[in-house]
């Protein structure tokens, strides 16, 4: 019999198939770069844990990757004789094993027993946190372990950093004691129910679905549909919240193509999707998307901003996961038909917050509406600004005033087949304004790009070379994503201007 690490059995708990493929295929796996980013926020999580668990550094760190497994069940064994913190400590029993984040002694007063603690970082207690505490209890004490509490911690994302490396206050835990305790009938089950997944010769069927990405990103994704057959027209392109009745019926019959939806399950915008995919002819209805935009007389601004988040923070005033922006774009269309752009980018390594502020007031005037394609998200980093900079606050609070969320004409009137489901900017762009293409930019292409771009330039090894590189490449980038909205504004406003 193997012995199956947690991972694996939270990887069984999501998909047998995922197991084995571990297990047998593991050369098969090609982990998301958004994958890889969310084991390196772990590992940072990690160490600012360890500091607030063990303030006099006392602590032991095993650290079985290195030291081999065998020599790390035997450090742990030896560490527990003595009071002080264990990170990473390992156990073994039951044909699985656990690595725990953080052990805690009793009291010297109190017989001795332990406390463990498990850091996540995100940022609420997740059902598969559940499962994975679970493991985690289970295999401790069928190890022996003198377990008195089990506690999951995650990042408290209302916490505001204080500055001077002081992160105290960044994980808020939850006690999960008497749930883990209860459910090691259930953890033994997984436990036979993966050997058995393990032993098999083959591979387990499984088709890929909606499963792959819950709870965790399967890095077997693509492996899986390269055995499968594609869709010509996939199902997967229906927009919005799909009705329990349209899964259920999509999973009874095992439906990969967008033909196959019944139109009796579909709402409105499900429904032109599908006819208009099937037809090949685009949907728009100018007259109303025109309509839409008469009230807004030119003067107006077109504006995107970058922003970028930190599990933890590292400029004071700022929480963990706050999306805070670094760079901004504005381009400003007079009366005359004339475009003037203006453009924000801060790769200084300090808090953007209030330079990006004041400039956005600079570049926005005092009047004229203020295109922009989702409104939420910029109008949400605003309202955040007017909250950490008081005297700025009216004037940031008056260009929400002033915002027209372009994404709603867009999804109300506009459909092409080449969108695939999606009303993003980047899908619309190709359909609407073939001569523009984020393809055609060299380096930074989407958000996630830029978000990497910044990181990049801020980074203490990075040439000046290279920083001059990125600034370009996300100055470039940032330009279209406004430049698109514009075109965009022009195809929907009927304007003959060229731009
Ligand atoms: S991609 Fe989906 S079906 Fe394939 S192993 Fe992963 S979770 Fe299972």
């Amino acid at each position: 019999m193997r012995t199956l690490s947690k991972s694996k059995l939270l990887a069984f708990r999501q998909c047998p198939k995922r197991l084995w493929l571990e297990v047998h295929c593991p050369e098969a796996r090609d982990d998301s770069a958004a994958t890889t980013a969310s084991f390196a926020i772990g590992h940072q999580v990690g160490d600012i844990a360890r500091r607030l668990y063990d303030p006099e550094q006392r602590g032991v760190l095993i650290d079985p990757q290195h030291e081999g497994f065998d020599a790390a069940f035997a450090r742990t064994q030896a560490s527990l004789l003595s009071p002080q913190p264990i990170f990473e400590a390992s156990f073994r029993a039951a044909g699985a094993l656990a690595l725990t984040d953080v052990m805690l002694p009793s009291p010297p007063n109190e017989a001795r027993t332990w406390r463990m603690i498990e850091v996540k970082s995100s940022t609420a207690v997740k059902d598969y946190h559940r499962d994975d505490i679970a493991v985690q209890a289970f295999v401790a004490r069928a190890a022996g372990l003198a377990l008195s509490s089990i506690a999951l911690a995650h990042i408290d994302s209302s916490w505001v950093y204080p500055g001077d490396d002081n992160y105290a206050g960044l994980l808020r835990e939850h006690d999960l004691t008497a749930e883990a305790f209860a459910r090691g009938d259930e953890v033994r089950h997984w436990i036979a129910a993966a050997q058995q997944i393990v032993a098999q010769p083959c591979t387990p069927t499984q088709h890929t679905g909606q499963h792959c990405g819950q709870p965790y990103a399967c890095g077997f994704f693509k492996h899986c549909c390269s055995t499968e057959t594609q869709a010509a027209q996939s199902i997967q392109w229906l927009p919005g919240r799909w009705r329990k009745s349209l899964h259920e019926h999509v999973a009874a019959h095992d439906l990969i193509e967008l033909r196959d939806a019944p139109d009796a399950l579909l709402n409105e915008t499900q429904q032109r999707v599908k006819s208009v995919t099937l037809s090949g002819i685009p949907y728009f209805d100018q007259a109303a998307t025109a309509q839409a935009l008469s009230a807004y007389k030119l003067p107006a601004y077109f504006m995107d901003f970058e922003t970028i988040q930190f599990a933890v923070p590292i400029w004071p005033g700022t929480r963990p996961y706050q999306q805070i922006p670094f760079q901004f774009s504005v381009q400003r269309l007079a009366r005359t038909g004339t475009l003037e752009q203006r453009a924000f980018l801060d790769l200084s390594g300090d808090d953007p917050s209030f330079a990006f502020a004041e400039s956005l007031l600079a570049a926005c005037g005092q009047r004229g509406a203020i295109f922009v394609y989702n409104a939420g998200f910029e109008t949400s980093r605003i309202r955040e600004l007017a909250q950490r900079f008081p005297a700025l606050a009216p004037a940031l609070l008056a260009l929400n005033e002033r915002v027209v969320d372009l994404w709603p004409i867009a999804r109300q009137h506009y459909y092409h087949p080449r969108q695939q489901g999606s009303w993003s900017i980047k899908s619309l762009l190709p359909a609407i304004c073939p001569d523009l293409s984020y393809g055609d930019l060299s380096g930074v292409q989407d958000g996630g790009m830029a978000m990497d771009a910044f990181l990049e330039a801020l980074a203490p090894l990075t040439s000046a070379a290279r920083q001059r590189e990125l600034k370009e490449q996300l100055l470039a980038y940032c330009a279209l994503d406004t430049y698109a909205m514009v075109r965009l504004w022009q195809v929907f406003s009927g304007s003959s201007w060229r731009l």
